[in-house]
């Protein structure tokens, strides 16, 4: 009975298990990290696969961005 009434914001398809992840601006990436309200855009709907392809990328742009600190 459940319906996926989202749809992921990478691949534009229909979420059925919902994974929501952050927007740090720091980054400018998405993130499973907790975020300060001053540096998050907002929670993104993904799929499972979509989001693990993001949280890649969080993890290396989020190693830049310490590295610059
Ligand atoms: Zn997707």
């Amino acid at each position: 009975m459940s319906e996926a009434n989202g749809t992921c914001e990478r691949c534009g398809k229909k979420v059925k298990q919902e994974v929501w992840l952050v927007l740090d601006q720091r980054s400018w990436t998405y993130t499973d990290r907790d975020v300060p309200d001053e540096f998050s855009q907002g929670a993104f709907l993904f799929g499972p696969d979509c989001a693990q392809f993001e949280l890649a990328e969080d993890r290396r742009e989020w190693a830049k961005w310490e590295a610059k600190q």
